[in-house]
């Protein structure tokens, strides 16, 4: 007997709306739809994610095969915000929607075990093609006008490929913080109109910025950027306090609650997008960044 070959199962054949409303796409693609449809991880998809590549390179995989995209438009161009509520919405339709963490209340340090139904029950901020984001800030001192955009796969892919670069060359430099105004500095489009010739160029420019500018710009970032918020409000069951706990998303998001099944490996974890750590934008995941709660960013409105 044989199996009867079958085509892809379009597994969740409903449109889901992406965080950005595939505003950053419509230049090249201005057929790009608002919501696109996302099926359900494969055998294969569990199998990639069980393997050792980067993280990196696995959403990117993952995204290639779960998300329908329009035809010729490259997964890299994607920003991170969409590709990460893509492999959110891809898992809840493959291991079902409550994921389970712990968390320990700051207040009593009983530990309970927290069910959260993703992306449902996160804040996801959205934008909105007819009332669109400012990518723009006027910094108060020097009155410099910024334009910024989100960061893209391809974005991470290269600093990742930079960052093991540096490793390479110099193991004690603190990765974190070069990562960290890498990441600024590719979301600054054009300063007064002028656009950098390198990212390094950006770079000089943020690290003599004053202060005060640092910190619009910071805000500006965390403010316009879309995304889903990986936190969640817990009322402790021993004390009733009253907490908030982001969650990063680890190894255990990506695979089954279920003894036996171990070894989903996305290698470390990287911080949920959108979150002040990295900028308030989108959450580049570094493979050197260590597992921990990251704050989130602000919700819409
Ligand atoms: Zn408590």
């Amino acid at each position: 007997m044989a199996l009867k070959p079958r085509e892809a199962v379009p597994i969740a054949a409903k449109g889901y709306w992406l965080p950005s409303a595939g505003i950053p796409y419509l230049d090249e693609f201005p057929d790009f739809p608002e919501e696109i449809e996302i099926g359900s991880y494969t055998i294969e998809t569990e199998a990639v994610l069980a393997s050792n590549g980067t993280a990196v390179d696995k959403f990117r995989y993952i995204i290639g095969r779960v998300a329908k995209l329009p035809k010729g438009f490259p997964v890299e161009k994607l920003i991170i915000a969409d590709e990460m509520a893509i492999i959110a919405i891809a898992r809840g339709q493959t291991y079902g929607e409550v994921y389970q963490f712990s968390a320990t209340c700051p207040s009593c340090g009983h530990q309970s075990i927290v069910s959260c139904r993703v992306p449902e029950e996160l804040p996801v901020k959205r934008w909105d093609r007819n009332n669109r984001p400012p990518m723009s800030v006027t910094l108060p001192v020097s009155k410099d006008v910024i334009v910024t955009r989100m960061l893209r796969i391809d974005d991470e892919v290269r600093t990742s490929k930079w960052l093991n670069s540096i490793k390479s060359l110099n193991p004690n430099q603190p990765q974190d913080t070069i990562s960290y105004i890498r990441d600024k500095a590719l979301q600054i489009v054009s300063v007064n109109g002028g656009v950098a010739d390198t990212v390094e160029e950006a770079e000089e420019y943020l690290r003599i910025l004053p202060g005060p500018d640092m910190i619009a710009l910071q805000e500006h970032l965390t403010n316009s950027a879309c995304g889903i918020r990986y936190e969640y409000t817990i009322t402790c069951e021993k004390c009733a306090h009253v907490f908030e706990r982001v969650f990063p998303i680890q190894n255990d998001f990506f695979r089954r609650n279920r003894p036996g099944w171990a070894n989903a490996n996305i290698g470390d974890a990287r911080p949920a997008p959108g979150t002040p750590e990295n900028g308030g934008t989108t959450g580049a995941a570094r493979e050197s960044r260590p597992v921990g709660p990251v704050p989130g960013t602000n919700p819409a409105g």
